[in-house]
């Protein structure tokens, strides 16, 4: 047995913040539970979108990690990591050589760079990315017309590494501002997406749901169709069609964490960090990976979400704590996996659920409701001053 492991969590992000505080909760004063992170924050990714139209601003979508550290007793060090050595359990950071007795990948993914990626704007990097949108908007309100392109495409290697969920969300929030502002009618809205099915992962009945929000919103769509590169213009696909706007945004394919090439652990195709459903890496028992920069097999509706990172760091504190405790690692994240989030629309939102029996997509100004409560509760149940929901 080993006394007072040493258990390293990389990644500051939902998945590793959730990872630290529930191993912190299980093993406080039985382990050196320490989490690195290059970003002193924890960015909320899903409220973010609100930063596009001027709804939020950095500081409101970011949590300081050195006072949760202070709060739940797990230590945080600001390094970037560099390498990780698994068969000889250390990890290199920009400051030092880290040994771990268990290590936690929570990393995050990486996103494909098409052609021309440089001519778009995206929500799923840093928070500078999202002002860079919210500047470029107000510059094109400020003028008074023009033309909005949000697209999304996936990874050909990997049907899970996609994120079009939030591009629905951002052109909606674009519509729904634009209208409160009487200046809809000046300004063309355009959604773009290889994928023949935009929004397949919310059941026949949710891909009808946004075709209808689509067609009632005046957003025109161009789906099913390959892109070839973005340009200065705009978008040009394979087919030779090409969109002319004013603001790209545009959310590419995800891939695995660029550094964990860098490392001698097993990957995908894609990059990503093959795990059981114990969150364990295939054939390393005392290396866990979770969330974004993490592949599994499972059900086809499954989707990379802050909500699935939060399980999987769950089950990965669940199950080192049985290893401290010299009991076989069991508890798994399969069972309890669903999607569950809501897609705002700017003046109501849709709650979408779906697991391997059900897919329902309610909408309503009650369920945009439910995902600003959210975020009050996310902020709140992570400074230990309300308990867990879900
Ligand atoms: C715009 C947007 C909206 C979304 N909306 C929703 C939603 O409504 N509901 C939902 O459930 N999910 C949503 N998601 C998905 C969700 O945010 C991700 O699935 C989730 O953040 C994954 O958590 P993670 O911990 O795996 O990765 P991340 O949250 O990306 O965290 C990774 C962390 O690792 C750190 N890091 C990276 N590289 C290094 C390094 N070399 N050294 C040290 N630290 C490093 C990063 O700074 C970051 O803090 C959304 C995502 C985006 C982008």
């Amino acid at each position: 047995m080993i006394t007072h492991p040493k258990i390293l969590v990389l990644g500051g992000g939902m998945g590793g913040v959730e990872a630290a505080i529930n191993l912190s909760q299980r093993l406080k004063g039985k382990a050196q539970i320490d989490l690195i992170s290059n970003r002193e924050f924890l960015y909320i990714y899903p409220a973010s979108i609100w930063l596009t139209v001027g709804h939020r601003t950095v500081e409101d979508l970011s949590l300081p990690i050195p006072p949760l550290a202070e709060i739940h007793g797990f230590n945080f060090l600001q390094e970037e990591v560099q390498e990780v050595n698994s068969s000889q359990q250390y990890v290199i950071t920009n400051r030092q050589k880290r040994e771990y007795d268990y290590l936690v990948i929570a990393l995050g993914g990486s996103k494909l760079k098409p052609k021309g990626i440089e001519h778009t704007r995206t929500v799923c990097r840093s928070p500078q990315d999202g002002i860079d949108i919210q500047e470029k908007f107000f510059q094109l309100v400020e003028r008074g017309h023009g033309t909005i392109a949000c697209g999304f495409s996936g990874n050909p290697k990997d049907s899970t590494a996609v994120r079009g969920g939030p591009m629905f969300e951002v052109t909606f929030n674009f519509d729904t501002y634009l209208r409160q502002k009487g200046l809809r009618d000046r300004f063309e809205l355009i959604f773009f997406t290889p994928s023949p099915k935009p929004g397949k992962r919310l059941g026949e009945k949710g891909l009808a749901q946004i075709a209808k929000l689509f067609e009632k919103r005046n957003i025109r769509t161009m789906t099913g169709r390959k892109i070839t590169e973005f340009t200065a213009e705009g978008v040009v696909f394979e087919d030779g069609t090409e969109i002319q706007s004013d603001l790209t945004v545009f959310t590419p394919g995800m891939a695995g964490h660029p550094l964990l090439k860098n490392s001698d652990l097993p990957l995908t195709e894609a990059g990503f960090v093959p795990v059981s459903d114990t969150a364990q890496v295939k054939d390393l028992e005392n290396c866990y990976a979770i969330g974004d920069c993490s592949f599994f097999e499972g059900p086809a509706w499954r989707a990379r979400q802050g909500h699935l990172a939060e399980l999987m760091a769950r089950t990965a504190a669940e199950n080192i704590e049985r290893q401290v405790n010299e009991q076989f690692p069991r508890a798994s994240f399969r069972e309890d996996m669903h999607i569950l989030c809501v897609m705002d629309l700017g003046d109501e939102a849709v709650f979408v659920y779906r697991d391997d029996e059900k897919a329902i997509a309610p909408q309503g100004a009650w369920a945009r409701w439910a995902k600003l409560a959210w975020e009050r509760y996310y902020k709140l149940n992570k400074e230990k001053k309300m308990p867990r929901l879900m």
